[in-house]
Order: C-alpha cells, then sequence, then structure tokens
C-alpha cells in the first residue's frame, strides 16, 4: 500500500449515492475508511436514502467526525439529517479515541469505521473507547465483534482485543465498548470450504430484567438446538451485564474447525417474548448451517471484504448468502479501489456464493 497522499483542491472528487443498492450507512462508512486510507475526498449524495429516516444519524455523524479528525479532514455537510456530504482528508494523524455518540447508536459501526485506518496508520496499539449502543438491531452487536470479527481479523493477521464494560441497548444508550487496536496490514486469504462442526456455544444475557428472561431464552435455544440431534457439545450460559437501561440478547456461536467462529444474535424488545429472541438466533444459525460450504456467515461476508480489498495478493471465500450489504459494499470500494471483486451467486440453496478478489 502506498501512503496517504496530501490531497489537493484540483483532486477529483470520488462521488457516491448514497442510495445505491443497499442505501444504508455502509456506503458512508466504507468510503470513510478507504478515503482515510488512499487520501481520496469523496462526496456523497442521498444518504442512507432508502432508511425510515434517512440522512446521517447520530451514529453516522459521530463517524464521521471522528474519521475528521483521525485523517484532519474538511467536512461540509456532517449535521444530523444531512443527506450530502463531501470529506477531504488530510494526513493522518492515528492516536487514542474517546468518543461519546449520545444515543443509542452502534458503537461497532463507528469502530469498525476506524479500525482499518487506525490499523494500517499507526506505529504503536491504539485505544478506542466508544459510548452508545452495544446491541443495536441490523448492526453488529458486541458479542458478534468479539467473536466473530475479530476472529476473522486475527486470520487475516490484524489482531485486536474487545471489552464490554457496560451494556447499551435502545433507548438508553450508555453501553461502553473498548478497543486496543494493534498496527497491522491485512494479509489475503482463501477459505472455499467449512471444517466440521466442532461446538454451539451461546451466552443469553439480561441488563436490569427479570431473572427468567435468560434463562427463557436459554432453554428455548437448547431445547430447539437438541431437535436438530447433532453429536456435537452444546453450551449456553446466561449473564447479567451492567448497564443504564434494560434489555435482552442473546448469542449462539457455530464453531467450525479451521475459521472464525459465526455468532448470531436475537435481541430483544418491549413486548417481544424471551422466546422469539432466541428464536431469532437459531433461525439464522441454522440458515448457515444449511449451507455446508460456506466458510463465511452473512454478515461478516461484507465487513472483511474492505481489509481483503486493501491486502496484497488474491483472496477467495465461500458465503452462505450474497447480500445487498456485500454487493453494495463491492461498488463503493470499487469506486475507490483499483481492485477486481467478483460475486458468484449460489446456485442452489444449500450450495455456498464466492467472493473473488484478484
Ligand atoms: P447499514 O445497514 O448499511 O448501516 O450496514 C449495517 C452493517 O451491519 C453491515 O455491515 C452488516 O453486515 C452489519 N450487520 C447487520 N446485522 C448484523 C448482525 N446481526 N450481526 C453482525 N453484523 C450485522
Amino acid at each position: 500500500m502506498s501512503s496517504p497522499k496530501s490531497p489537493s483542491s484540483s483532486e477529483r472528487l470520488v462521488v457516491l449515492d448514497g442510495s445505491h443498492g443497499e442505501g444504508g450507512g455502509q456506503i458512508l462508512r466504507t468510503a470513510l475508511s478507504l478515503s482515510l486510507l488512499t487520501g481520496k475526498p469523496f462526496r456523497i449524495v442521498k444518504i442512507r436514502a432508502n432508511r425510515d429516516k434517512p440522512g446521517l444519524r447520530p451514529q453516522h455523524k459521530m463517524a464521521v467526525e471522528a474519521a475528521a479528525r483521525l485523517g484532519r479532514a474538511d467536512v461540509l455537510g456532517a449535521e444530523v439529517g444531512s443527506r450530502d456530504l463531501v470529506f477531504r482528508p488530510g494526513s493522518i494523524e492515528a492516536g487514542d479515541l474517546t468518543l461519546d455518540i449520545g444515543t443509542a447508536g452502534s458503537t461497532g459501526l463507528v469502530l469498525q469505521t476506524l479500525h482499518l485506518p487506525l490499523a494500517m496508520r499507526s506505529e504503536t496499539a491504539r485505544r478506542v473507547a466508544l459510548t452508545g449502543g452495544t446491541f443495536n438491531p441490523k448492526a453488529p452487536a458486541f458479542l458478534f465483534l468479539e467473536q466473530t470479527w475479530r476472529g476473522h481479523l486475527a486470520n487475516l493477521g490484524m489482531p485486536l482485543a474487545l471489552a464490554m464494560p457496560s451494556a447499551g441497548f435502545y433507548p438508553k444508550g450508555g453501553g461502553r465498548l473498548e478497543a486496543w487496536i494493534e498496527p497491522a496490514q491485512p494479509r489475503p486469504w482463501i477459505r472455499t470450504t467449512r471444517g466440521d462442526l466442532v461446538r454451539i456455544r451461546g451466552v443469553a444475557g439480561t441488563s436490569n430484567l427479570r431473572d427468567d428472561v435468560a434463562r427463557r431464552m436459554r432453554e428455548r435455544a437448547l431445547s430447539r438446538l437438541a431437535d436438530e440431534g447433532w453429536n456435537v457439545e452444546i453450551d449456553i450460559e446466561t449473564a447479567s451485564w451492567p448497564s443504564p437501561g434494560q434489555g435482552a440478547a442473546i448469542a449462539l456461536t457455530a464453531e467450525h474447525a479451521g475459521t472464525a467462529p459465526a455468532a448470531f444474535v436475537g435481541l430483544g424488545e418491549r413486548g417481544k417474548p424471551a422466546e422469539q429472541v432466541a428464536d431469532e438466533a437459531v433461525d439464522e444459525l441454522l440458515d448457515f448451517l444449511a449451507v455446508p460450504d460456506a466458510a463465511v456467515d452473512p454478515h461478516s461476508a461484507d465487513q472483511i471484504l474492505l481489509p481483503l480489498a486493501l491486502a496484497e495478493g488474491r483472496s477467495v471465500y465461500t458465503v452462505s448468502e450474497v447480500t445487498d450489504h456485500l454487493r453494495t459494499n463491492v461498488a463503493t470500494i470499487r469506486a475507490f479501489l483499483d481492485r477486481e471483486i467478483e460475486v458468484e451467486e449460489p446456485v442452489t440453496p444449500d450450495q455456498p456464493g464466492r467472493v473473488v478478489i484478484s
């Protein structure tokens, strides 16, 4: 990788349509990471056009502000609600970061935005401390980050440590996510099969709810998984997380030989029975297990694409599902990097899709 260039005012903006494909915050977050790493300025219009509350939400504003701080960037349009933003990075000044989203917005998504620029442009380990949500719908929950994201990054040669001193749920937020990021460059990765299922482990946890909620999530998950009749160890523990708010979540993690653990998370909400929370995690886990040769779960599929596109050398991996997030991330990455990325759709439902980065 070349080091970031100093942008000149004449440098052409990468222009992105935020309504393209999946049309969510991922287009913006990928653009921020890549702009910092390549030095290319960008403009994004129609930000999050396909979401209920379009434009920047507090979590996205925080990602923009933190990226701007890290890359000494000039930014136009970084207000909550903004649908049009221009980001012109300067040189990266990596340091520790302490950030408060101010709402229950996802700390994990902000961390993922900053992770690669910090890891790839730092000489020493960096600490990022974020306050906000640690369990959010449609975003990587802490338990997913800690097991699955961290596991994949370790396979790519990018070690990091994570902690959640406090859980954050909607609407109160106030969760804390801490990350220690080692300086590293991503390695390419080839994995087109999955090893044997070794174990399924889980955590059913709550914050400030009645004791029976975690127990019921656990029991439902155990009874559904027992129905499958696998001959593997299944171990689900209950947990009580400190938090300023209330919430419940269950993570079920499939451990296969030779690839990162794949965690699937069900998230509670007011009026949703504990059994339904467990069912959501079980259903996602079973969908993944139904595609025997998939090395990567659907969420990691779009998340590991970015480090692999930045790695020198060819990567190939199989995925249990080709999602809009994956296709959209390919398009955003291509706008910044001269990299050939092919996504092959599965031919039958029990066959994996394939991602090839050449
Ligand atoms: P967006 O919807 O565009 O803001 O992007 C959401 C990001 O969160 C994508 O990278 C998804 O892969 C990721 N994501 C969504 N749901 C989950 C989940 N249950 N576990 C892990 N990651 C998720």
